[in-house]
């Protein structure tokens, strides 16, 4: 039998059917959007699992459940998606508008918590019985995984570490608090920081990669100035590696999980990001006389694991 996992990402809808060997056979994806009605949600999804099944070339009578993987809050007792910025209204019944198309069990989850649980089933994490994901985009995410499971608190939104306060009275989040995590540790945040500093210094090379337009300026543009040494961006990242790391310092103290994972097309970077997160939480971290220390690791780039998280949430 397979199970079938599917990824609500910002702008496109990806799908998978997955063995029992967590090995992907199929998939499906949608085209862009920028925003969708319920409509085009409903109809988007259903596509792509069918495009999947049919990549897989199985119909859907091998199928055990479905499993979505949701931006913002979820509810998933009533299997409703409460809030996500790139949806065009509030507290859509997702499970409910898929039921009737596929009949099966469907399970719904915050993405962060379904990489996270990809990892812990299928990846970096399949050490000892702890995960953190963190995952950086345009906000910062979180999914923890204790005792094998999601820890979704008494409601479910467990993990939002992106609006734990790193700086009292700093900038103002979206959340309404100051000094939140992810006004410092967002791909959001780190642009911004370089575009500043071009605002001052249009001597630096990143002015010729973005056609002397600071409208140009964009994430993969700040990762490939960074990953060539530009001056202007380094200066920048070093300062955003520092807040990123304070973070995970914290989340370290608290939880002190076995695997802690990155997740974001910011791992792109690879050990440029990495080597200096390890070294500095290293320095900072409570538990300096411990044998056993949290594994801080990357994702890997194009990863999957939020697809196969998705697609075990029935496990
Ligand atoms: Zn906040």
């Amino acid at each position: 039998m397979f199970r079938i996992g599917v990824n609500i990402a910002s702008d496109k809808i990806k799908a998978a059917v997955l063995d029992e060997y967590f090995r992907i056979i199929g998939r499906g994806q949608s085209e862009k959007r920028k925003k969708r009605t319920a409509d085009e949600l409903e109809s988007d999804i259903t596509a792509v699992i069918n495009q999947a099944m049919d990549d897989a070339k199985i119909d859907k009578d091998y199928i055990l459940s479905i499993g979505i993987a949701a931006p913002g809050t979820v509810d998933k007792e009533s299997g409703i998606v409460e809030h996500a910025s790139n949806f065009d209204f509030e507290l859509i019944p997702l499970r409910d508008l898929l039921w009737k198309h596929f009949d099966k069990p469907i399970y719904l989850e915050n993405d962060a918590n379904c990489l996270a649980l990809g990892e812990f089933k299928a990846g970096v994490g399949t050490r000892g019985d702890s995960l953190m994901a963190v995952t950086i985009n345009k906000g910062v995410g979180g999914g923890l995984i204790f005792d094998g499971k999601i820890f979704g608190g008494c409601n479910g939104t467990a993990g939002e570490i992106g609006h734990m306060v790193i700086n009292v009275d700093g900038e103002q989040c979206t959340c309404g608090r100051r000094g939140c995590f992810e006004t410092y540790a967002s791909v959001r945040a780190l642009v911004a920081g370089v575009k500043a500093e071009l605002e001052t210094d249009k001597d630096s090379a990143i002015m010729g990669m973005i056609d002397n337009d600071l409208d140009n300026l964009n994430e993969k543009i700040v990762y490939e100035a960074i990953a060539n040494g530009d001056a202007l961006a380094i200066r920048v990242f070093e300062k955003y590696v520092y807040f990123l790391s304070v973070g995970i310092t914290n989340i370290v103290n608290i939880f002190q999980p076995e695997t802690l994972v990155i997740g974001g097309d910011i791992c792109t970077l690879g050990k440029t990001l990495l080597n200096p997160i390890v070294k500095m939480v290293e320095e900072q971290r409570f538990s300096i006389h411990s044998d056993r220390q949290t594994d801080i690791r990357l994702c890997e780039s194009g990863s999957d694991m939020t697809l196969i998280g998705a697609a075990l949430l029935d496990e």
